[in-house]
């Protein structure tokens, strides 16, 4: 008989773990370590939890650098002796923490999946006790003791999404995610399906690298009709700006009459780092295809591909910690580190 799979499960706020404040009425995350009086379920599993939190769990709007760094402490610590990790998280950035960790994390051998609820666990409705559940399942799944995924996702409702590749669709409905340029990985029915496209299993021999060098200072400027050019400019004077998310319209698009090339084109001189991604949920950049898109290209914009603002905002992140020179930065964002996107010259 096979061992009984360790998982632990890492709580860091979000609504999952919320009650109302007596004062306010507001929810509030809390302690959790009352999960297991919350979830009796969770004894019949066959596996072995251990449980684990943020010093402070936070409503996800919350987040930043500073609670990834300890999520990949905890998991760094604990990567050793557990079989796959259960990060309960808020939703409204759970896209950005899975795709953070995700490039935090090279060479990820066991999975690491992210789940939350839109109800908290004690409102008798909730989604959260089945979201649990089958994220624990999801991280138990092995073939001869090796894990079924090996990468970092968010699992909700039903679904199984690359996390690096989700997006929140609804602040209501218990389907709230979505991986608009990317198929789910799985959808949990009676049985787990397993779609294709997640990173092949394999037997891993080196520990992962955890990358600790995160640098925030970036901006997302989301293209608008009428945007002022004083605004872009006002963005690229930032100090210590290093990279910006042009969020442009449709195949990646830019008003070119009042400005605005010229005051990204001064950002780019400049030595910032300038990447284009789509406001549409679907779809990719191709700069080359409109006159409009052509003008970024001609002054050394980069194309994003498919990938999400979510996720170049983090790649971002993780690239300027690492490098500080611009044209490094610039040949790492093309490459698809961690199956966050097409690249340019996929089909
Ligand atoms: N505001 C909450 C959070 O993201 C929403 C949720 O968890 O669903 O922390």
């Amino acid at each position: 008989m096979q061992p009984r799979r360790k998982i632990l499960i890492l709580y860091t706020g979000g609504t999952i773990g919320s009650v109302h404040d007596e004062k306010t009425g507001a929810l509030k995350p809390v302690d959790f370590r009352n999960l297991r009086l919350l979830m009796p379920e969770l004894d019949r599993l066959e596996v072995e939890l251990s449980f684990a939190s943020l010093q402070t769990p936070v409503d996800s709007s919350d987040m930043s650098p500073a609670e990834w760094l300890e999520m990949l402490q905890i998991i760094d610590e604990n990567y050793d002796t557990q079989d796959g990790f259960v990060v309960l998280h808020g939703t409204d950035t759970m896209p950005y923490s899975a795709s953070a960790l995700s490039f935090m994390i090279q060479g990820l051998g066991k999975p690491v999946i992210f789940t939350g609820s839109q109800l908290p666990l004690n409102v008798i409705r909730s989604d959260g006790k089945e979201n649990i559940l089958t994220a624990v399942e999801i991280a138990a799944c092995n073939e001869n003791g090796i894990p079924k995924v090996q990468e970092v996702c968010i699992f909700f409702q039903s679904k199984l999404y690359r996390g690096n590749r989700t997006v929140k669709i609804s602040a209501e409905h218990f389907n709230a995610f979505d991986s608009p340029n990317l198929p789910p990985l799985a959808q949990a029915g009676v049985h787990i399906e397993w779609w294709k496209g997640l990173h092949k299993p394999r037997k891993r021999t080196q520990r992962p690298r955890f990358h600790t060098r995160l640098n925030a200072a970036v901006a997302v400027i989301t293209l608008f009709p009428g945007i002022q050019a004083s605004v872009v400019r006002a963005v690229c004077a930032t100090p210590g700006i290093g990279g910006i998310i042009l969020r442009s319209f449709g195949s990646g698009n830019a008003p070119i009459k009042d400005g605005i090339v010229e005051e990204l084109k001064a950002a780019i001189d400049g030595g910032i780092f300038v990447v284009n991604v789509t406001q549409c949920l679907s779809g990719r950049v191709e700069q080359e295809k409109y006159y409009t898109g052509k003008a970024l290209y001609d002054i050394g914009v980069e194309g994003g591909s498919d990938i999400t603002a979510e996720a170049a905002v983090c790649k971002l992140m993780y690239l300027l910690g690492k490098h500080t020179d611009m044209e490094r930065v610039r040949r790492e964002f093309r490459k698809n580190l961690r199956g966050e996107m097409r690249k340019n010259d996929d089909e």
